[in-house]
């Protein structure tokens, strides 16, 4: 029995440490062929007493069955672990993306637009359109400011030819590149009745072209008539964009006394610096404030010359450059990076 627990020892051992199924095949013999140990120790049962026989019997046939079991599992973990390395070696990864051309993206100005459209849809707001090339009587005169209005010199119009036109008393001449989007209001108070609830986002143009203006340039106009629509309304209004706009739910914004001749009162309104947070800082030329938007209450003038009675409805209106809060956004402090076209600045917004 000695012997037998010794041999049966020596198997399992063996087993366990074999490393392949050659290996293994050769301790199968060694142990369990005809030669093999342990059959044996069973053709040795013949020399003991007839009485002890049985036992001794019975103990070497658990022995052959143990290690049979053991080199059964052993040749199972080796041939999976061989499947498992076979898989490994020969595997194709398909999850590997295919050679594709590169994909573009949207312009960081466009994103801006889009998130601006969407947070006023949000608030029921309507977008409305208006021509880039306008005529003198929508872009000044239907918003209170008269020929010879000094407001005018402020917006460096470009004015299209068309003298012949002009002298005849066209009254679409002079014309010209609309030098904001407020144009819009009036087109759309002609043709409309209040209530009016519209954002006109598009493209304007001045003059003027140097390191922090471009001669075309965006804007977004937002214009809200209706019976008792007042300035608290509009600064409600102006502090819950900002707010949303910039992620930040204690954005301090402030009013300012301002003068625009379709608005009275009229304000411009500034944003503690996303930056600083109104500590001071470069981009807020250390004030702690960005200036970031004008508005007021509609003009009576302007309702009435678009055929609003202004007696019964009031309004607000503003205007502010999406372009402006696009760099405020996204922390860029130079205007130019883009319209520069450098792809590997721009393709950080895509
Ligand atoms: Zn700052």
């Amino acid at each position: 029995m000695n012997e037998l627990a010794a041999v049966r020892e020596e198997a399992l051992g063996k087993v366990a440490e074999a490393e392949d199924l050659a290996t293994l095949e050769a301790l199968r013999v060694a142990y369990l062929g005809k030669k093999g140990a342990l059959t044996g120790v069973l053709k040795s049962l013949g020399k003991l007493p007839p009485e002890e026989r049985p036992a001794a019997g019975a103990a070497v046939n658990a022995a052959k069955e143990e290690v049979q079991a053991a080199l059964e599992a052993r040749r199972e973990a080796l041939q999976g672990a061989a499947l498992e390395a076979q898989l490994a070696a020969e595997a194709v990864d398909i999850t590997l993306p295919g050679r594709q051309g590169s994909r573009g993206g949207r312009h960081p100005h466009a994103v801006t637009m889009a998130r601006i459209v969407e947070i006023f849809r949000q608030a029921g707001y309507a977008v409305a359109s208006g021509p880039e090339v306008e005529s003198d009587y929508y872009n000044f005169e239907a918003l209170n400011i008269p020929a010879h209005h000094p407001a005018r010199a402020m917006h460096d119009t470009f004015y299209l030819e068309g003298r012949e036109e002009q002298a005849a008393g066209d009254p679409r001449w002079p014309r010209l590149l609309r030098t904001h989007t407020s144009p819009v209001q009036a087109r759309i108070m002609e043709n409309t009745q209040p209530p009016i609830r519209i954002i006109c986002p598009g493209k304007v143009y001045r003059v003027d072209s140097d390191v922090t203006h471009t001669p075309m340039f965006h804007q977004v106009e937002g214009l809200v008539v209706g019976e008792g629509i007042s300035m608290a309304h509009l600064k409600g209004t102006v502090i819950e964009f900002l707010r949303v706009f910039f992620n930040a739910d204690d954005l301090a914004v402030r009013f300012r006394p301002s003068y625009f001749p379709f608005t009275e009162p009229s304000a411009e309104v500034d944003v503690e610096c996303v930056h600083c947070r109104g500590d001071g800082c470069r981009v807020c030329s250390h004030t702690g404030w960005l200036e970031v938007m004008g508005c007021g209450v509609v003009h009576p003038n302007v309702l009435e010359m678009s055929g609003i009675d202004s007696e019964r409805f009031s309004g607000f209106a503003f205007g502010f450059g999406p372009d402006r809060l696009s760099m405020l956004y996204y922390g860029v402090d130079d205007l130019r990076l883009f319209y520069e076209n450098d792809l590997r600045f721009l393709a950080q917004f895509a």
